[in-house]
Protein backbone atom coordinates (compact mmCIF):
# COMPACT_ATOMS: atom_id res chain seq x y z
CA UNK A 1 0.00 0.00 0.00
CA UNK A 2 0.87 3.45 -1.00
CA UNK A 3 0.53 6.47 1.55
CA UNK A 4 -0.37 9.54 -0.19
CA UNK A 5 -1.94 12.56 0.48
CA UNK A 6 -4.96 14.63 -1.11
CA UNK A 7 -3.70 18.05 -2.12
CA UNK A 8 -7.52 19.43 -1.50
CA UNK A 9 -6.14 20.47 1.90
CA UNK A 10 -3.84 22.88 0.20
CA UNK A 11 -5.96 24.44 -2.09
CA UNK A 12 -5.70 27.70 -0.75
CA UNK A 13 -2.23 27.99 -1.18
CA UNK A 14 -2.56 27.80 -5.06
CA UNK A 15 -0.46 24.95 -7.28
CA UNK A 16 2.74 25.85 -6.60
CA UNK A 17 2.58 26.61 -3.29
CA UNK A 18 0.37 23.81 -2.62
CA UNK A 19 2.94 21.38 -4.07
CA UNK A 20 6.05 22.70 -2.16
CA UNK A 21 3.84 22.36 1.43
CA UNK A 22 3.24 18.84 0.56
CA UNK A 23 6.93 18.18 -0.65
CA UNK A 24 7.95 19.75 2.72
CA UNK A 25 6.08 17.53 4.80
CA UNK A 26 8.23 14.35 3.10
CA UNK A 27 5.06 12.64 0.94
CA UNK A 28 6.04 11.49 -2.26
CA UNK A 29 2.39 10.51 -4.21
CA UNK A 30 -0.60 12.61 -4.26
CA UNK A 31 -4.38 12.38 -4.47
CA UNK A 32 -4.95 15.92 -7.05
CA UNK A 33 -8.32 17.01 -6.12
CA UNK A 34 -9.94 18.74 -8.74
CA UNK A 35 -11.11 21.93 -6.04
CA UNK A 36 -7.25 22.98 -6.17
CA UNK A 37 -8.40 24.30 -10.02
CA UNK A 38 -10.61 26.97 -9.73
CA UNK A 39 -13.34 26.72 -11.96
CA UNK A 40 -13.34 27.45 -15.71
CA UNK A 41 -9.01 27.51 -15.07
CA UNK A 42 -8.74 24.39 -16.37
CA UNK A 43 -5.92 25.10 -18.48
CA UNK A 44 -4.36 25.11 -14.59
CA UNK A 45 -3.71 21.59 -15.06
CA UNK A 46 -0.73 22.00 -17.00
CA UNK A 47 0.71 24.29 -14.21
CA UNK A 48 -0.05 21.23 -12.03
CA UNK A 49 1.87 19.14 -14.34
CA UNK A 50 5.00 21.50 -14.55
CA UNK A 51 5.01 21.97 -10.77
CA UNK A 52 5.32 18.22 -10.01
CA UNK A 53 7.92 17.58 -12.41
CA UNK A 54 9.33 20.44 -10.59
CA UNK A 55 8.88 18.71 -7.00
CA UNK A 56 9.37 15.29 -8.26
CA UNK A 57 6.19 13.90 -6.63
CA UNK A 58 3.88 11.58 -8.49
CA UNK A 59 0.13 11.72 -8.62
CA UNK A 60 -1.58 8.43 -7.88
CA UNK A 61 -5.18 9.59 -8.32
CA UNK A 62 -7.65 12.49 -9.42
CA UNK A 63 -10.70 13.42 -7.41
CA UNK A 64 -13.27 14.35 -9.72
CA UNK A 65 -15.23 17.55 -9.85
CA UNK A 66 -18.52 16.57 -7.94
CA UNK A 67 -21.72 18.39 -8.57
CA UNK A 68 -24.40 16.37 -6.80
CA UNK A 69 -27.11 17.06 -9.46
CA UNK A 70 -30.54 18.04 -7.63
CA UNK A 71 -32.29 18.74 -11.31
CA UNK A 72 -31.91 16.96 -14.75
CA UNK A 73 -31.54 20.50 -16.26
CA UNK A 74 -27.81 20.16 -14.34
CA UNK A 75 -26.80 16.97 -16.42
CA UNK A 76 -24.52 19.15 -18.58
CA UNK A 77 -22.61 20.38 -15.74
CA UNK A 78 -22.32 17.33 -13.73
CA UNK A 79 -21.07 15.91 -17.41
CA UNK A 80 -18.66 18.78 -18.08
CA UNK A 81 -16.95 18.39 -14.39
CA UNK A 82 -16.40 14.90 -14.85
CA UNK A 83 -14.65 14.78 -18.56
CA UNK A 84 -13.02 17.68 -17.73
CA UNK A 85 -11.78 15.70 -14.13
CA UNK A 86 -10.79 13.09 -16.41
CA UNK A 87 -8.41 15.56 -18.91
CA UNK A 88 -6.77 16.16 -16.03
CA UNK A 89 -6.05 13.02 -15.21
CA UNK A 90 -4.87 12.17 -18.69
CA UNK A 91 -2.64 15.50 -18.61
CA UNK A 92 -1.05 14.25 -15.25
CA UNK A 93 -1.00 10.64 -16.58
CA UNK A 94 -3.28 9.01 -13.68
CA UNK A 95 -5.34 6.01 -14.60
CA UNK A 96 -7.87 6.11 -11.42
CA UNK A 97 -10.52 8.84 -11.06
CA UNK A 98 -12.17 8.90 -7.85
CA UNK A 99 -16.10 10.15 -8.40
CA UNK A 100 -19.20 10.38 -6.64
CA UNK A 101 -22.60 9.51 -7.77
CA UNK A 102 -23.26 12.95 -8.86
CA UNK A 103 -26.76 12.46 -7.62
CA UNK A 104 -28.54 14.72 -4.45
CA UNK A 105 -30.03 12.40 -1.93
CA UNK A 106 -33.06 14.16 -2.25
CA UNK A 107 -33.42 13.65 -5.83
CA UNK A 108 -36.39 11.39 -6.59
CA UNK A 109 -36.06 8.19 -7.46
CA UNK A 110 -37.37 8.18 -10.96
CA UNK A 111 -35.40 11.13 -11.77
CA UNK A 112 -32.20 9.62 -10.22
CA UNK A 113 -32.10 6.76 -12.16
CA UNK A 114 -32.89 8.53 -15.60
CA UNK A 115 -29.62 11.42 -14.34
CA UNK A 116 -27.45 8.55 -13.52
CA UNK A 117 -27.65 6.96 -17.41
CA UNK A 118 -27.29 9.99 -18.82
CA UNK A 119 -24.38 11.54 -16.88
CA UNK A 120 -22.88 8.13 -16.83
CA UNK A 121 -23.59 5.49 -19.23
CA UNK A 122 -23.88 7.78 -22.05
CA UNK A 123 -21.11 10.50 -21.32
CA UNK A 124 -18.46 9.97 -18.48
CA UNK A 125 -18.13 6.05 -19.11
CA UNK A 126 -16.91 5.99 -22.70
CA UNK A 127 -14.82 8.79 -22.22
CA UNK A 128 -13.19 7.51 -19.46
CA UNK A 129 -12.61 4.23 -21.52
CA UNK A 130 -11.44 5.90 -24.38
CA UNK A 131 -8.86 7.50 -22.14
CA UNK A 132 -8.12 4.24 -20.35
CA UNK A 133 -8.55 5.47 -17.24
CA UNK A 134 -10.88 3.63 -14.09
CA UNK A 135 -13.31 5.33 -12.49
CA UNK A 136 -14.22 4.62 -8.98
CA UNK A 137 -17.30 5.42 -7.09
CA UNK A 138 -16.81 6.35 -3.03
CA UNK A 139 -19.29 6.03 -0.22
CA UNK A 140 -20.41 9.12 0.83
CA UNK A 141 -20.84 10.22 4.62
CA UNK A 142 -24.60 11.25 5.96
CA UNK A 143 -23.74 14.74 6.11
CA UNK A 144 -23.12 14.75 2.23
CA UNK A 145 -25.46 15.80 -0.11
CA UNK A 146 -24.95 13.36 -2.40
CA UNK A 147 -26.62 9.69 -2.76
CA UNK A 148 -24.59 6.80 -1.89
CA UNK A 149 -23.77 6.42 2.01
CA UNK A 150 -24.14 2.20 2.17
CA UNK A 151 -24.50 -0.52 0.72
CA UNK A 152 -28.02 -0.75 -0.27
CA UNK A 153 -27.52 2.86 -1.63
CA UNK A 154 -24.22 2.35 -3.67
CA UNK A 155 -26.21 -0.90 -5.31
CA UNK A 156 -29.01 1.10 -6.60
CA UNK A 157 -26.25 3.41 -8.32
CA UNK A 158 -24.13 0.35 -9.56
CA UNK A 159 -27.13 -1.19 -10.63
CA UNK A 160 -27.54 1.84 -13.22
CA UNK A 161 -24.52 2.39 -14.03
CA UNK A 162 -22.61 -0.75 -13.80
CA UNK A 163 -24.00 -3.47 -14.95
CA UNK A 164 -20.53 -5.26 -16.21
CA UNK A 165 -18.91 -4.78 -12.72
CA UNK A 166 -15.75 -2.76 -14.38
CA UNK A 167 -16.17 0.23 -12.09
CA UNK A 168 -14.16 0.57 -9.19
CA UNK A 169 -14.52 1.74 -5.33
CA UNK A 170 -13.00 4.30 -3.39
CA UNK A 171 -13.53 3.76 0.28
CA UNK A 172 -13.39 6.52 2.66
CA UNK A 173 -12.61 5.24 5.65
CA UNK A 174 -14.01 8.81 7.20
CA UNK A 175 -17.35 8.22 5.72
CA UNK A 176 -17.24 4.16 6.43
CA UNK A 177 -17.01 5.41 10.40
CA UNK A 178 -19.48 8.55 10.10
CA UNK A 179 -22.18 6.29 9.10
CA UNK A 180 -21.25 2.77 10.82
CA UNK A 181 -20.64 0.95 7.25
CA UNK A 182 -16.83 0.06 7.51
CA UNK A 183 -17.44 -3.97 7.73
CA UNK A 184 -20.67 -4.21 5.02
CA UNK A 185 -18.93 -2.04 2.85
CA UNK A 186 -16.08 -3.85 3.25
CA UNK A 187 -17.13 -7.08 2.92
CA UNK A 188 -19.08 -6.51 -0.22
CA UNK A 189 -16.33 -4.06 -2.38
CA UNK A 190 -13.52 -5.28 -0.62
CA UNK A 191 -11.98 -6.72 -3.61
CA UNK A 192 -12.80 -4.06 -5.89
CA UNK A 193 -11.30 -1.35 -3.98
CA UNK A 194 -8.57 1.09 -6.27
CA UNK A 195 -8.42 3.76 -4.12
CA UNK A 196 -8.46 4.32 -0.72
CA UNK A 197 -9.71 8.22 1.51
CA UNK A 198 -8.00 7.79 5.09
CA UNK A 199 -9.00 9.78 8.09
CA UNK A 200 -10.54 9.50 11.16
CA UNK A 201 -14.07 10.78 11.52
CA UNK A 202 -14.80 14.43 10.85
CA UNK A 203 -11.89 13.98 8.29
CA UNK A 204 -9.14 14.30 11.36
CA UNK A 205 -6.09 12.83 11.03
CA UNK A 206 -5.51 9.23 12.90
CA UNK A 207 -2.15 9.76 14.91
CA UNK A 208 -2.28 6.83 16.78
CA UNK A 209 -2.44 3.28 15.85
CA UNK A 210 -6.53 2.96 16.88
CA UNK A 211 -8.25 -0.47 16.60
CA UNK A 212 -10.40 0.74 13.61
CA UNK A 213 -7.82 1.68 11.51
CA UNK A 214 -5.19 -0.97 12.24
CA UNK A 215 -8.20 -3.55 11.49
CA UNK A 216 -9.07 -1.79 8.44
CA UNK A 217 -5.73 -2.20 6.93
CA UNK A 218 -5.30 -6.03 7.92
CA UNK A 219 -8.40 -6.34 6.07
CA UNK A 220 -7.34 -4.64 2.83
CA UNK A 221 -4.17 -6.48 3.42
CA UNK A 222 -6.33 -9.63 3.75
CA UNK A 223 -7.69 -8.60 0.26
CA UNK A 224 -4.45 -7.79 -1.70
CA UNK A 225 -4.61 -4.62 -1.76
CA UNK A 226 -2.17 -2.48 -2.92
CA UNK A 227 -3.41 0.91 -4.34
CA UNK A 228 -3.04 4.32 -2.74
CA UNK A 229 -3.72 5.23 1.19
CA UNK A 230 -4.72 8.84 0.77
CA UNK A 231 -4.74 11.26 3.42
CA UNK A 232 -7.81 13.11 3.23
CA UNK A 233 -7.53 15.69 6.08
CA UNK A 234 -9.73 18.43 7.03
CA UNK A 235 -8.50 21.96 6.06
CA UNK A 236 -7.69 23.44 9.91
CA UNK A 237 -5.47 20.01 10.23
CA UNK A 238 -2.25 22.05 11.77
CA UNK A 239 0.99 20.75 9.65
CA UNK A 240 2.05 19.16 13.05
CA UNK A 241 -0.84 17.04 12.75
CA UNK A 242 -0.19 16.03 9.39
CA UNK A 243 3.54 14.94 10.01
CA UNK A 244 2.13 12.95 13.23
CA UNK A 245 -0.14 11.23 11.03
CA UNK A 246 2.49 10.58 8.44
CA UNK A 247 4.50 9.34 10.40
CA UNK A 248 2.27 6.62 12.27
CA UNK A 249 1.22 5.53 8.43
CA UNK A 250 4.78 5.63 7.58
CA UNK A 251 5.28 2.93 10.01
CA UNK A 252 1.63 0.42 10.09
CA UNK A 253 2.56 0.17 6.14
CA UNK A 254 5.54 -0.72 6.17
CA UNK A 255 4.07 -3.49 8.19
CA UNK A 256 2.60 -5.17 4.81
ZN1 LIG B 1 -13.30 11.09 0.41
Amino acid sequence: MKLSLSNGIFKKLGLEGNFAAIKKLGFENIEFNMKTIKKEHDTDVYCAQKWLATCGLKCLTVHSATLHLKDPIEVHKAVYYGKISLECARALSVSVVTVHSDIAKKLPPNLRERCLHEVFNVEIKPFAKKLGIKLALENLSYTSTGFGKNVEQIEQVLNVIDKNGEMGITIDLCHALETRQTDSLLEKYGRRVCNVHMANKAHKPFTEPKKELTKFLGCMHDYGYEGPITLELAHDTSMEDIAKSKALFDRLLAEY
